[in-house]
């Protein structure tokens, strides 16, 4: 096989695609990029960037015409023009038939379910007397989680209703009827972690050590490596994402994101079919990051050691402010040696914005956090 001449498309250009892109350069492969920002993440490293929005069938024609590979780095995308390439012969990791089922958070609940995968009990909504029906007692109880099935991220597209007086004003904000949305039981958790695992076109399997991670404002803020859980539940969440990547046959990189709670029972929050923010710590964590071992398995080369070399600790930069972006700190925190900044080259700083990440290492966790603590009070991204 001669490398050079594969060439990979990518759909969508931000950081996650950035990240990848740098891992599939190093082996030479050719990388399209399809994202509607012309000066994207991706765009100033991939050979080819078609800017186009996520929704336009003819752009997906283009990439799959260029490349013999497609791949994505976020789940809501036009699934049906993917189908169509791929009955038509073009090869498409993970697959259409994975992506359809993991967009709508019910099917995937669906599919874990029938599985025997442990998720939180869930219920479709169609009127907020449904949502006041599950609030019983025998029933889900408060709090509830009322989410949108489709196209939520970092928590926008979901409301936690404490009591029956809450129902109508979160029912009216999802558009009372007008945004297809279900309600989960609230799973009273004692840690979050995830669990990246890659597969490869052979069948091969990697499992990344799970990943603690802790958000702010749901959005992802720092993730600890190894995750401080009994082993038991380690081991536990080591099975349920084996058993995931069964349920969901596709080549490729996944996420699995779970709860624990402190009597150590493990259940799946939701799964993302690519790498993922959870998984950045791999990088420096890892010999074969998420993202390398993804552009491994949609190319068919084996996979990569996911072994973790030192405890390792992520922390995710967002915009401070809004404006052109620009970093800030490096140079101090840099007199840390085992820091490494990732600014991702967003132009734009929005405040709250994912803008990059840093990752420290050291022989302990508790090293690693003293290190991430410092360096946090010192890089910033601001839009000025
Ligand atoms: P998104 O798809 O937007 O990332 P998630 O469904 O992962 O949203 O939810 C975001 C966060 O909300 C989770 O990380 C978790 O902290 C909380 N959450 C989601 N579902 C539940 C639940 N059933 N019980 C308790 N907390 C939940």
């Amino acid at each position: 096989m001669n490398l050079i001449k594969k060439k990979i498309g990518i759909i969508g250009g931000g950081q996650l695609g950035k990240m990848m892109i740098l891992e599939a350069k190093r082996l030479g492969f050719h990388v399209v990029t399809l994202d509607p920002g012309a000066d994207c993440p991706s765009h100033s490293i991939s050979d080819e960037h078609i800017i186009a929005a996520f929704d336009d069938p003819q752009a997906y024609i283009e990439l799959a015409e260029k490349v013999d590979v497609i791949t994505y780095e976020f789940e809501h995308i036009h699934a049906p023009v993917l189908e169509q390439l791929e009955a038509k012969g073009h090869t498409i990791y993970p697959s259409v038939a994975s992506l359809k089922i993991i967009q709508n958070k019910f099917t995937q609940n669906q599919a874990l379910e029938k599985h025997g995968i442990p998720i939180p009990r869930f219920a479709p909504v169609n009127s907020a007397d449904d949502i006041r029906a599950l609030g019983k007692p025998g029933a889900f109880g408060y709090p509830i989680m009322l989410k949108a099935t489709l196209g939520g991220y970092d928590g926008k597209g979901n409301a936690l209703i404490r009591s029956e007086a809450e129902v109508d004003e979160a029912y009216t904000s999802f558009g009372g009827g007008k945004i297809q949305v279900m309600a989960e039981e609230f799973v009273d958790f004692e840690r979050e972690i995830s669990i990246i695992a890659t597969r490869g076109i052979d069948g091969s399997r990697v499992i990344f050590p799970p990943a603690e991670n802790h958000h702010v404002n749901s959005t992802l803020d720092i993730t600890i490596v190894p995750a401080r859980v009994p082993d038991s539940a380690v081991a536990k969440a080591t099975g349920i994402a084996e058993r995931v990547m069964e349920v969901f046959e596709g080549v490729g990189t996944f996420c699995v994101e779970m709860f624990v709670t402190a009597s150590g029972e493990v259940s799946v929050n939701e799964i993302a079919p690519r790498p993922h923010n959870s998984g950045h710590y791999t990088i420096e964590g890892c010999l074969c990051s998420q993202f390398e071992n993804h552009i491994r398995a949609i190319t068919g080369l084996p996979l990569g050691s996911v072994e973790l070399n030192q405890p390792t600790v992520m922390v995710n930069l967002l915009g401070e402010s809004d404006g052109t972006s620009r970093l800030v700190g490096i140079e101090e925190a840099y007199a840390d040696p085992n820091v490494r900044v990732h600014f991702y080259g967003k132009a734009t700083s929005k405040k709250g914005r994912k803008m990059g990440h840093f990752t420290c290492v050291d022989k302990t966790v508790e090293g690693a956090l003293t290190r991430a603590e410092k360096v946090k009070k010192i890089v910033k991204i601001i839009g000025e």
